[in-house]
């Protein structure tokens, strides 16, 4: 297929990559016109397994998929350092070119093709008023409340407010059969199911389950700043969660019980980690651990089982003290703090 006003990065490529809206919406009609179905998968880049199991969803459920790669600084605060924010342009087309590859080896597996990357400027995206990210400033938002003032929107304020504008556009402009969200930021999907069905937006929202490393950390590209210290020390917000959801399963319902076993695994680490020297110890903040029902988000003071619930935390990995020569403290050598979020869906009973 031809489409005009793209370009492909490398002669064999078989992805069109886009960074203005009117070719692209000509290649969303031509697939439109020709019956065909358009899985979105947006990004902000630097691509990991986890942005790659929605894609692979996306192919599975699709005959086209379409993948952003945008770092919108709408949703990043005035104190939150979006230059720092990692880019991989080369490795991510590398990525997608490889998953192509895949799919068309299997060729019984009548999977879609990643067809489009849609990499727009923000020029582009934001083309009259340059995006703010203060809370009062001015500029055309989507916003969702009081979802999102809750949990990571009340450490972000301007977050949610910055995704749900976003999306909006890239959905207006890509207008696809269905777009997927990773569980790993459970708001976010429950925030974009929100905005889909008050706006009336005309595509399907798909979450795809949360992909970790081997050890259990949810796979994030801003890990790249933690470092072995902090990977190890990281793993403490999902060893929490699965210690709440399995006092969960054995029976007991109210918060105390629930949140009370996540806390106390939180504070064991903490504890521990006060003993050590500044040498080998990291420090961490947990910002919250909440559980809360699955669409309003109000904190649960008992998990109601015909509903479920979601459990979900936020933790702080501070910049560590001492790095250690020949340690692998990761990008940024340990100056860089990051957020660590994960969650547990308590899935309703039957
Ligand atoms: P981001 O590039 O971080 O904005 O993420 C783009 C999409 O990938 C979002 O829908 C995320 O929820 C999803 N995602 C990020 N990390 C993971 C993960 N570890 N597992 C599954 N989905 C993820």
């Amino acid at each position: 297929m031809g489409f005009a006003g793209y370009r492909q990065y490398a002669s064999q490529s078989t992805i069109a990559v886009f960074r203005d809206v009117a070719p692209v919406r000509k290649y969303r009609r031509d697939l439109l016109l020709s019956g065909r179905t358009v899985g979105f998968v947006p990004t902000m880049g630097a691509l990991h397994d986890g942005h790659i199991s929605l894609v692979r969803q996306a192919a599975r459920e699709n005959t086209d998929v379409v993948v952003s790669i945008y770092v919108n600084p709408t949703q990043f605060g005035v104190n939150e350092d979006l230059d720092s924010y990692p880019r991989t342009w080369n490795e991510d087309l590398q990525k997608l070119e490889t998953l192509n590859t895949e799919f068309g080896a299997n060729a019984a597996s009548n999977s879609g093709r990643i067809t489009a990357i849609f990499a727009p400027t923000t020029k582009v995206v934001y083309p009259t008023l340059p995006p703010t990210s203060e809370l009062n400033g001015d500029g055309s938002f989507v916003t969702i409340t009081p979802l999102a003032n809750k949990l990571e929107g009340a450490s972000r304020p301007v977050f949610f407010r910055g995704v749900a504008t976003v999306c909006t556009k890239l959905f207006n402009i890509l207008t696809p059969d269905r777009v997927y969200f990773g569980q790993k930021d459970v708001q976010q999907s429950i925030i974009i199911k929100r905005m889909v069905q008050d706006l009336h937006i005309d595509t399907d929202v798909r979450v795809g389950p949360t992909t970790r490393e081997p050890e259990g950390l949810a796979m994030s590209s801003r890990n790249v700043y933690l470092g072995t210290r902090r990977r190890k020390a990281g793993l403490v917000l999902s060893r929490a969660l699965r210690e709440a959801e399995s006092v969960y399963r054995s029976g007991e319902k109210s918060r105390m019980a629930i949140l009370g076993a996540a806390y106390a695994i939180a504070n064991a680490v903490l504890a521990e980690q006060e003993l050590l020297p500044a040498s080998k110890r990291v420090k961490f903040e947990v910002d919250y651990i909440s559980l809360a029902d699955p669409c309003s988000l109000d904190e649960l003071e008992c998990v109601d089982e015909s509903r479920g619930a979601v459990l979900s935390g936020a933790v702080k990995m501070h910049p560590l003290e001492e790095p250690q020569p020949g340690e692998d403290c990761g990008l940024g050598g340990g100056s860089v703090p990051v957020r660590l979020i994960d969650n547990i869906i308590l899935q309703p009973s039957s």
